[in-house]
């Protein structure tokens, strides 16, 4: 299941070019091109799912696999600690309708809400 009009079903399909950090049968993980820490890595499911909210109902063993190989990454990059963000909607900052989380981490980021 892709759209052909979606930008990571295109990655996914190796059609764009991408640093592409951990492969698994249901999950790939990139960097984010535009980064906004040391580790910025998108965490992906291999299905076209538009959000965290359909991925949760439709498969959530690969909502649990996404969340362990944030924990890889994390591991590897950033001494296993990690911030995991699902932007949900455009009003939040979601732009691409493609599930993903942002395993953002390896800096000292406090918190904000927003
Ligand atoms: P969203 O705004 O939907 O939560 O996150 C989409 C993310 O995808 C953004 O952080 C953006 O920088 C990243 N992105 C968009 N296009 C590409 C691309 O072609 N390659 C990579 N690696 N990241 C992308
Ligand atoms: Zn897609």
């Amino acid at each position: 299941m892709s759209d052909t009009d979606c930008i990571f079903c295109q990655i996914i399909a190796g059609e764009i070019p991408t640093d592409m950090v951990v492969e698994t049968e249901t999950i790939v993980a990139f960097r984010d091109i535009a980064p906004h820490a040391p580790t910025h890595v998108l965490v992906v499911p291999r299905q076209h799912l538009a959000d965290i909210t359909d991925l949760a109902a439709a498969a959530p063993d690969v909502l649990a696999e996404l969340i362990d190989v944030a924990q890889r990454i994390a591991d590897d990059e950033c001494d296993g600690q990690f911030r995991l963000i699902f932007n949900t909607g455009p009003r939040v900052g979601q732009s691409v309708f493609h599930v993903h989380g942002h395993v953002i981490g390896g800096a000292d980021l406090g918190w904000s809400p927003a």
